[in-house]
Formats: structure tokens, C-alpha cells, sequence
């Protein structure tokens, strides 16, 4: 039997037709770290709001050197002085205080030629402008700093705070149920009995569906059984955006992931990619409600197919893209052999030389090989097609989901 597969790229086109963005909501900025913003973010006003000096000094009228000047007041931080500098005076400064009514520039602590409580005598001449910070130099009133679909990291919040602003309006973050099939699943750390493994797909999903912006509950295992696995998936996608299943979507007689989504009246929009691993990839939706991702089991399968498809899904919900790979493209450092049929997505590092990037394999590359993902830093997308892909040939790099 053969049947044409979709290409990574058809699948991908295909998941993101499917994203409805979910809605937004008011954010408090300190529980914002990670949000997308659903907002542009514009300054309140100028910032900073007023001029202000640069450094710990003196605040004068600009002049010649040589001048012999008499201390009237300070200006520290958060405390203006009231006062208005006369000529022939100056007002003790901080960095960061108001620049006083009158004063044109301020001199530092050092370039000072000597001061005593009452006066202090210039060394150098000094001109206007000289260490004041204009209003609006960092931020100009009304302009945008930040716009829609921005994650905020921490140097965002803190731009958001100059702002003026002390919430967000951010996207509502995915609801993500993460399933695991198999009868042979068992939970980290439990010992195994005869044929049984450990669950690693449980915290690998939570882990990469979390780091996606993504709210996740615990992982559930689904045992190989159909009205357990429909009971798991109805329940899941009652109170989910969407349901990550990992395992049981083949064809095998223990696979009950397929007709269960059918039964639940989730309506398949495609089954099997061109792609190694990751070929029994399912993806479907509930009309107006969850997506749902029946992922490979194999954890390196399941990995590179969350990569691919699910991570640009959880973005788009989010109104962003997920984030790309370390650089667009990259030279093989090695032979790959390549696959007469299906795009292969190859785990490398990469090392950077003078003229290129280069892509090394990590080592063996079976769809079991977990190991294979450690210290990985993206995906090299090998097209399909006869013999080998040679040395030093220039390849597509995609991001590999952490
Ligand atoms: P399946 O897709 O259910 O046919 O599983 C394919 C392979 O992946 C089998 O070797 C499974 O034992 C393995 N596998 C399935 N689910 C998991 C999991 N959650 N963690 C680790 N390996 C898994
Ligand atoms: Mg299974």
C-alpha cells in the first residue's frame, strides 16, 4: 500500500489554519513574567519625566572654568530642591535628582577643583547639556515600546514598569492536557516489572508544553483499553484547549487512540507526515473547541513532532510565533544518509566556523534513542530523496522544542 503523505510544511499550514487565538485578560505585572501581550504598551509619559543629572555632583549655570560658586541647597533623589539657581550658585546634586529651575548643567563630584560646605571652585569649563538627561530620552510620551504578541521576559517587565504600567492585557494562556498511552507506562521512579518502562513522555511533554506558555495539569496515563482511553480523551477535552496525546494512535490492535477521537466526534484533519520520526503523527480538532495532537510514542518521535506541530500551535493560540531556530540554515558536518520517502529531522550541534555553521548529528538517531536529544541545539530538516546528503551541504534548520 502507498499512499502519498503530507509534507512537514502541508502539516504545519494545516495546524495553524486550525488556531483560533484564545481570548485575553488583565495581568498583573508581577505574575506576568512569561505572558504574551494581547496590547501594544506605550509610555504614559516621557521617560524619564523631567531632566535629570547623570551623575553625583553639582548643579550649575554652564560657564568658564575657574569660577568660585556658592552651595545653596541639594537635589537628591525622590526630594527636588525648590529652589531656582541664581548665577554665581550651585545646588548639590545625585544621580537620578531633578535638575534645578535654572541650572543648565551639572558638574561631577570629581572634576571638581575643590568644595568646602559652603562653595566649590570649577576646574574645567562646562557647557550646557553637560551631564543631563533630557526628558523623554528613553521613552517619549505615547510612543509604543512594546507591541502585541511580545513575550515578556524579565527586561520586558521592567520596560512595561518605565512605562508607567502596573498590568497587562495578556492572552489567555493554553489549557494543555497531556495523555500518555501504554499498559507497558510506568511513573518515574517506580521499579519495572517484565516489559515495563518509564514514562518519559509524561514530564517531557508537561516540560515542553509549560516552556510553550502553556497552563498543565500532571500528565495521565491512559491504559490500552478503549473505553478507558475515550473515558481519558472525553475528560481531557472537556476542561482543555488542547489534548496532547502521546502513544496508541497506530494501527496496531492495542491502539484505541483513533477511533476513540472518532467516537468523541473530533474530526481528524490529518494522519502520517512525510517525516522521520514522526510519520503516525494525528491532528484534529472539535468543531469550535480543542485541538488535538496524537503524537508517536517513541520519546524522540514525540519530541520532534511537539517541535514541528505543536509548539507553532500553542504560539499561535498565544498570537506569537514560536521561537525559531539558533540560525535559519547550516552546513552538514558529516555525511547523512537520506530517506527515499520522508523529510528527515536530524538532532545536531552546532559549531559555529568562520564562514558557516555547521551541523553535527548527535550521535545514533533512532526514534528510541532519548539520548539523542541531549545537548541537541535544533532540528536539520534532511529533504527526502536517494543516497546520501554530502558533507558540507547547506540544510534547513528548525527549532527543537525545550
Ligand atoms: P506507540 O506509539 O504506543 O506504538 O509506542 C511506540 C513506542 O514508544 C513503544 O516502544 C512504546 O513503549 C514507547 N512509548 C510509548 N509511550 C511512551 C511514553 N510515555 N514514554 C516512553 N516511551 C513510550
Ligand atoms: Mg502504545
Amino acid at each position: 500500500m502507498s499512499t502519498t503523505l503530507i509534507t512537514v510544511t502541508q502539516a504545519r499550514e494545516l495546524v495553524l489554519a486550525a488556531v483560533r487565538p484564545l481570548g485575553s485578560e488583565r495581568v498583573e505585572l508581577d505574575a506576568a513574567l512569561g505572558r504574551v501581550l494581547a496590547q501594544d504598551i506605550s509610555a504614559a509619559g516621557d521617560v524619564p519625566a523631567f531632566a535629570s543629572s547623570a551623575m553625583d555632583g553639582y548643579a550649575v549655570m554652564a560657564g568658564d572654568t575657574g569660577r568660585t560658586l556658592t552651595i545653596v541647597g541639594e537635589s537628591r533623589a525622590g526630594s527636588p530642591s525648590p529652589l531656582r539657581l541664581q548665577d554665581g550658585e550651585a545646588i548639590r546634586i545625585s544621580t537620578g535628582a531633578a535638575v534645578p529651575d535654572g541650572a543648565t548643567a551639572v558638574i561631577p563630584q570629581e572634576n571638581i577643583a575643590s568644595s568646602g560646605e559652603a562653595a566649590i571652585a570649577t576646574e574645567a569649563a562646562v557647557v550646557a547639556g553637560e551631564n543631563i538627561r533630557a526628558p523623554g530620552e528613553d521613552m517619549r510620551a505615547q510612543t509604543i515600546v512594546l507591541t502585541a504578541g511580545t513575550q515578556l521576559g524579565a527586561v520586558e517587565l521592567g520596560a512595561v514598569a518605565a512605562a508607567g504600567a502596573g498590568s497587562v492585557t495578556a492572552a489567555r494562556m493554553p489549557r494543555v492536557t497531556v495523555l500518555c498511552t501504554g499498559d507497558e507506562l510506568r511513573a518515574p521512579g517506580e521499579p519495572l516489572g517484565p516489559g515495563e518502562i518509564h514514562n518519559s513522555n509524561a514530564p517531557m511533554l508537561t516540560g515542553l508544553a509549560t516552556h510553550a506558555g502553556a497552563v498543565t495539569a500532571p500528565a495521565q496515563r491512559l491504559p490500552d483499553d478503549h473505553d478507558a482511553t475515550e473515558a481519558g480523551i472525553a475528560a481531557a477535552l472537556e476542561r482543555s484547549d488542547v489534548v496532547i496525546i502521546s502513544g496508541g494512535v497506530s494501527v496496531g490492535p492495542h491502539d484505541h487512540v483513533k477511533p476513540a477521537l472518532a467516537a468523541l466526534g473530533v474530526d481528524e484533519v490529518f494522519w502520517s507526515v512525510a517525516l522521520q520520526p514522526g510519520k503516525p503523527t494525528w491532528f484534529g480538532a472539535r468543531d469550535g473547541g480543542a485541538l488535538v495532537f496524537g503524537l508517536p510514542g517513541n520519546p524522540v518521535s514525540t519530541v520532534v513532532t511537539f517541535s514541528l506541530f505543536v509548539a507553532p500551535a500553542l504560539a499561535a493560540l498565544l498570537g506569537t510565533t514560536a521561537a525559531g531556530p539558533p540560525e535559519p540554515e547550516a552546513v552538514l558536518g558529516t555525511d547523512v544518509l537520506r530517506n527515499p520517502r520522508r523529510e528527515q529531522a536530524v538532532r545536531v550541534r552546532l559549531q559555529r566556523s568562520n564562514s558557516a555553521t555547521v551541523a553535527f548529528p548527535t550521535g545514533d538517531q533512532g526514534s528510541h534513542i532519548l539520548t539523542s536529544l541531549l545537548g541537541a541545539d535544533a532540528l536539520a530538516m534532511i529533504p527526502p530523496g536517494e543516497g546520501t546528503l554530502a558533507t558540507g551541504t547547506s540544510v534547513a534548520l528548525r527549532a527543537l522544542a525545550r
